[in-house]
């Protein structure tokens, strides 16, 4: 806390499965926002590609919860899966806002590949006045603001750039790996690993 102020990074994804690129950004995020805490918020419905192998919500949440467990600034709020249907950002933030009440700043964190999808958020303007986002590097992406001006009210004020040692890693990466038999070791945390291989995920 600084004076009265609560400080509160949302990082939302469908965490299929939560890996350390993940960890990695929301930590930078808290370090250099001084965040109070991070929610890792999971997604209820994603869209999903056919002739994969995807985890339950059950299971994304039981890993999402095994790999904040040991930092004691995360937690993982049920928001998006309590609320059903397709997750979308605006109905997150208004739940969390409900949660927290008027005062806490929030700021939603995003990798640079979801924040160019902004201009096709439901009620992006919104979405901007409720929180800050925050964009952490991705590698691959860059940001193109020419898209944002017409979609939110000064785009360089209510998104921050948080730079962040970047991971060329991602969940589709990890389940690949998994399907044909690779390690994942230091792709995901130790626990998650463990949950992956005790409960035949992605195979
Ligand atoms: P998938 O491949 O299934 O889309 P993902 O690795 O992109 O999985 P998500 O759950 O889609 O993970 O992402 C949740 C959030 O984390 C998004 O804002 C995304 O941009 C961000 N993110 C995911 N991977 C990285 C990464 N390697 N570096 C920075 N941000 C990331
Ligand atoms: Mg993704």
């Amino acid at each position: 806390m600084n004076g009265n102020r609560t400080a509160i990074g949302v990082m939302g994804g469908t965490f299929d499965p939560v890996h350390n690129a993940h960890l990695m950004a929301a930590e930078e995020a808290r370090i250099k926002l001084r965040l109070d805490k991070v929610l890792f918020v999971p997604a209820h419905t994603q869209w999903r590609k056919a002739g994969g192998s995807y985890a339950s919500v059950a299971e994304r949440l039981e890993m999402v919860k095994l790999a904040v467990t040991s930092n004691p600034y995360f937690s993982v709020s049920t928001v998006d899966l309590v609320r059903g249907g397709p997750s979308y950002s605006i109905d997150t933030i208004g739940d969390i806002r409900t949660e927290y009440g008027p005062q806490a700043d929030l700021f939603f964190i995003v990798g640079m590949d979801a924040l160019k999808d902004l201009p096709y958020w439901r009620e992006p303007a919104k979405l901007a006045q409720q929180c800050k986002i925050v964009v952490v590097d991705r590698p691959g992406y860059t940001i193109d603001w020419s898209g944002f001006d017409a979609v939110i009210d000064e785009p360089k004020e209510r998104i921050k750039l948080v730079h962040c040692p970047t991971m060329d890693i991602s969940s589709t990466e990890i389940r690949r790996r998994v399907a044909s038999g690779e390690s994942i070791r230091y792709w995901v945390p130790e626990a998650v690993q463990a949950y992956i291989e005790e409960h035949d995920l992605y195979k």
